[in-house]
């Protein structure tokens, strides 16, 4: 954030401004101590010159002020109080302010608070800063050498750094989750409470602490500095040198100069592009510390890093909505095709990357970073919040999923930090000054109050839904400057711009601005018109999978309900037979005053809504379509209607239906339990029994043979075998491990008649020792068996379930395969692997294991047997540690960590291009580095028309979880 100049502004603002209503804290003007060595040309106006007016921008503001009213700051402030040996005064909020990470929501807690009275001159948050700050005061003295701080143990943390014992991972500084990044937040919210509403006392905590953060440092060595970095540290950076600004105190710019991760900045200065693998938000924070630095500075290497990071970041690792990473981390550059997962584009990371844009937009006020800062602020940010006001961790983008929301009470995620500050602060990017002109941004309604020239600018627009906006000028005196209104990149035919009704030449300069320069007076109104259009944009590495826009403003497809039993079904998604023609033939308008459209005979197998992706909220959604050639259909629509076939036979044999985990049915089922749990995963509801029981009612039929089909997880883990019951005797024991990673499985329990004794009803009850788990149990049915071998249906059930759009390639089921080190050759087609030992796929030391493999590394080869080239042949694989796979010696994939679970490595390039009739090489090397007993190794090849999310980095909150949270809580209980 520019926040010299919102200094500056706040100097204004104390001295004589009276847009706010008076503050009662007749604080003296702030002053900057430091001059900017290298100012940006543009800067933004100070958050307390701008109002917002009524639009959805100012109701995401009211609702999430509300919410920051609503929190407790005593809860907040509880592990502040007991680290420093005070009693609470409330108990501490849970989920990660009640672990290692406890109070980073208070430093944002404390910059959202002032960001929101800058905002709107509410004096309730000014209350709540003021609070805050003398209550973390009292803390501060009670600690009595400088420290304070809500991080368990984090004294002794600091202790053994200051004494250069340190030992550092990804998230982990000595033994406690990410210390220095919540140092970050706390530095972050003392400096917004002293710049942004005046709060002294704030400005000496951040001075005492920092001085004892500077102790801490004294006397370690630049490799020493280097290993902390090594764990997630915000932007440390920023906040030091933002402290050097504000007491002129050189020893915190030499500190921030100490915190600059070489790793990852050294090769961004040289203009290398090494984001791949790594964990995106650790980054950002450190590129927006060095664009901080460069305008103080002067420092030009590091206006280079942020440069070049911010292009990379924006042109070649960006979806549609603005937003970037899948798990958390980067992937190759311009490949995004198949990284679409529930867990793709974390909030913290576009809260980040628009601050980084307010710099980089500074220093060069082109329309490209404004046009980056409108997507990413109206497609992601305005699509984050809830209207009850919860946020969004990871925005999803798999097609058929929906947005997650946090919760507001005991999540306290770091996206529900950041997500306390983003809704705040729409004020701060729309309009930006030079000495003599005006930057307008966005279209947003507001209202800025520009001190330097007297003059008050007004702009009304009821954009994103209509395609004017009207600027009013009130001025004290005439006043000549230039107002230079961005062209966006979306506008679809002239730009239209009239002053006082006459129309005025509206060419864009060379940096994308209608500019126009006249001497101004009260009551000089603008008219702007930025013609909308509907268009597409396509994937970087996939043309045909498109996202809808109409102007600006994203549009997804509704699919349904949350709760929509079609959810799983094959082409759930529909696809698009556009036949190449542009996108406004083949989309008509249902009702363009709300944005609302809606495919028009184009959709497979059924046309779509589409709506603002924004607003859309408790809906099943995709952003990202297929187009497919009528050829491509015909061959997948013939594989629908046999699903559809299966389907209509499978309901004409199901007596009935429970699903499980839902109130009604459940009651209706007359469930019954002991130590049982239901919840969610992956869309669907579960329910199982630990130590304990569960039982419901089925009808079924006294004349047919009946059979009971269970759909489990095929990713389970832990102890989980059990017994299936009906009306009281035993029909099967059931375990569950690992059975299909990534997929739901169905098993059929055949009935005996005897057991049915001539009733239509029986009860069915699973059940399990002390120790055991039984189930996750997600659907059951009641079936009339079918004629003809049971066993052969029961595969076939099974193999349909998968993503329904594969078809399996016949590779090798018996691999060849060493665990020493093989000659070099080993994955070329003439090697001789004749004295290797051959062994089943699935290679690991779990009970579901085929070979046993418990070693450090192994090597395998196998045959892919081909009758013809498949169009999209992959490979699907399942690990746990870091794999090579090579078709035919060319490598396909290089996977680092686990995989949670089946995921797709498409075979393309070279390696498609070596695929022949006949036989094939697929040649493998696995490092295990998991420690349950699973499998780790299982390879399948598939053909598909679709593709599947691809999680290929390490992330060791991830590992081996198909679901990060539980694995947070993992954390919590280490
Ligand atoms: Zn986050």
């Amino acid at each position: 954030m520019l926040t010299h100049s919102r200094l500056i502004l706040v100097i204004g603002y104390f001295a004589c401004f009276g847009m706010l209503d008076q503050t009662t804290s007749a604080e003296k003007p702030l002053i900057q101590k430091v001059k900017s060595a290298a100012p940006p040309l543009a800067q933004p106006f100070a958050l307390s010159d701008v109002r917002l007016l009524d639009g959805p921008f100012k109701q995401a503001q009211d609702i999430a002020i509300d919410y920051l009213l609503s929190l407790e700051p005593d809860r907040l402030l509880a592990n502040f109080r007991s680290e420093a040996g005070l009693k609470p005064k409330a108990e501490h909020y849970g989920g990660w302010e009640s672990q290692g990470v406890s109070g980073h929501c208070g430093g944002h807690y404390l910059s959202a608070c002032a960001l929101a009275y800058a905002a709107t001159g509410d004096k309730r948050l000014l209350d709540c800063v003021n609070y805050f700050v003398d209550e973390l005061g009292h803390c501060q003295e009670a600690n009595a050498d400088g420290y304070v701080g809500a991080i368990p143990e984090g004294k002794r943390v600091y202790a053994e750094v200051a004494a250069g014992n340190i030992r550092s991972a990804g998230f982990d500084l000595n033994g406690v989750w990410v210390p220095n990044y919540t140092m970050h937040k706390l530095f972050a919210g003392l400096r917004d409470a002293y710049r942004l509403t005046g709060n002294r006392q704030a400005l000496e905590i951040e001075t005492k602490l920092t001085d004892w953060f500077v102790k801490v440092h004294a006397n370690l060595t630049d490799d020493q500095m280097q290993q902390i970095m090594v764990a997630e540290h915000g932007g440390l950076n920023e906040t030091l040198v933002d402290l050097y600004v504000d007491t002129g105190d050189e020893r915190y710019l030499a500190l921030s100069k100490r915190f600059h991760h070489k790793q990852i900045l050294d090769p961004l200065a040289a203009q290398k592009d090494i984001l791949p693998g790594e964990h995106a938000n650790t980054q950002i924070p450190k590129i927006v510390g060095v664009a901080r630095r460069h305008e103080i500075t002067g420092d030009t290497e590091d206006q280079r890093i942020a440069n070049f990071f911010w292009d990379r970041v924006v042109n070649h690792h960006s979806y549609v909505t603005g937003g970037h990473c899948d798990h958390e981390h980067f992937g190759p550059p311009d490949e995004l095709n198949n990284r679409l997962s529930p867990w793709t584009t974390e909030t913290c990371n576009v809260y980040n990357m628009l601050k980084l844009s307010m710099h980089v937009f500074g220093w060069n006020p082109s329309s490209k970073v404004a046009d980056f800062y409108e997507r990413a602020l109206l497609n992601h940010m305005r699509s984050s919040q809830h209207p009850d006001g919860r946020v969004i961790y990871n925005l999803s983008l798999q097609p058929g999923h929906m947005k997650e929301y946090q919760s507001q009470y005991d999540g306290f995620t770091c996206c529900v930090g950041t997500g306390m500050e983003n809704h705040v602060k729409y004020g701060e990017a729309i309009y930006f000054h030079g000495a003599d002109n005006v930057w307008v941004n966005l279209f947003i309604p507001s209202k800025v109050q520009w001190t330097d020239h007297g003059v008050t600018l007004t702009q009304t627009t009821q954009w994103p839904q209509q395609d004017t906006t009207r600027f009013t000028i009130e001025s004290l005196q005439p006043q000549t400057f230039s107002l230079c209104i961005r062209k966006p990149y979306w506008t679809a035919g002239e730009t239209e711009v009239s002053v006082n009704g006459k129309i005025q030449e509206a060419t864009a300069d060379q940096h994308g601005y209608v500019m126009i320069e006249r001497q101004w007076k009260s009551g000089d109104v603008v008219d702007v018109k930025l013609p909308m259009g509907l268009r597409t944009e396509s994937m970087p590495d996939n043309k045909d999978r498109i996202a809808v826009f109409y102007g600006p403003t994203l549009l997804a497809a509704d699919l349904g309900p949350i709760d929509d039993s079609k959810a799983t079904e094959p082409f759930y998604v529909p696809v698009l037979l556009t036949d190449n023609q542009p996108v406004d033939q083949w989309v008509k308008a249902i009702d363009r005053n709300s944005l609302q459209f809606e495919t028009d005979g184009v959709g497979k197998p059924r046309d779509v809504k589409l709506v603002p992706f924004y607003p859309l909220h408790e809906r099943r959604f995709t952003v990202y379509l297929d187009r497919y050639t009528s050829e491509q259909w015909a061959e997948q629509e013939a594989k629908w209607l046999a699903e559809k076939e299966k389907e209509k036979q499978l309901e004409t044999r199901t007596i009935d239906v429970l699903r499980i985990g839902e109130m009604q049915p459940e009651r209706d089922h007359n469930l019954k339990s002991k130590n049982s749990h239901a919840g969610e995963h992956q869309g669907r509801k579960w329910r199982d029994a630990r130590g304990g029981w569960f039982s419901f009612e089925m009808q079924v039929d006294p004349t047919a043979a009946n059979e009971l089909q269970c759909t489990y997880w095929g990713g389970e883990t832990g102890n989980r075998t059990f017994d299936i019951l009906v009306n009281g005797k035993k029909i099967a024991s059931q375990t569950l491990h690992q059975d299909q990673p990534g997929e739901f499985f169905n098993v059929v329990y055949a009935i005996d008649n005897e057991i049915i004794g001539g009733q239509t009803i029986a009860t069915v009850r699973m059940e399990c020792t002390a120790e055991a788990m039984a189930g996750g149990l997600f659907g059951c049915r009641m079936l009339r068996a079918e004629q003809g071998d049971p066993e052969a249906n029961i595969k076939e059930v099974e193999t349909s379930i998968g993503d329904g759009q594969s078809t399996i390639l016949p590779l090798t089921s018996s691999w060849r395969y060493v665990t020493d080190y093989p000659s070099t050759g080993w994955n070329l087609a003439n090697f001789d692997d004749s004295d290797w030992q051959v062994g089943p796929s699935g290679f690991g030391d779990g009970e579901q294991a085929k070979t046993h493999w418990d070693s450090g590394q192994i090597w395998q080869r196998g045959n892919l047997s081909l009758d013809s080239i498949p169009a999209s042949p992959q490979l699907k694989i399942y690990h746990r540690g870091d794999v090579q796979v090579y078709v035919n010696g060319i490598k396909v994939a290089d996977v680092i960590g686990n995989t949670p679970r089946f995921v797709p490595l498409p075979i393309e390039g070279k390696a498609k291009q070596s695929l022949k009739q006949g036989e094939n090489l697929v040649a493998v090397h696995a490092t295990c580095i998991g420690e349950s007993p699973m499998i780790v190794l299982r390879v399948e090849a598939t053909a598909t028309q679709g593709s599947a999310p691809a999680p290929l980095y390490r992330d060791p909150r991830f590992d081996g979880a198909a679901d990060p949270m539980a694995v947070w809580n993992r954390q919590k209980k280490c």
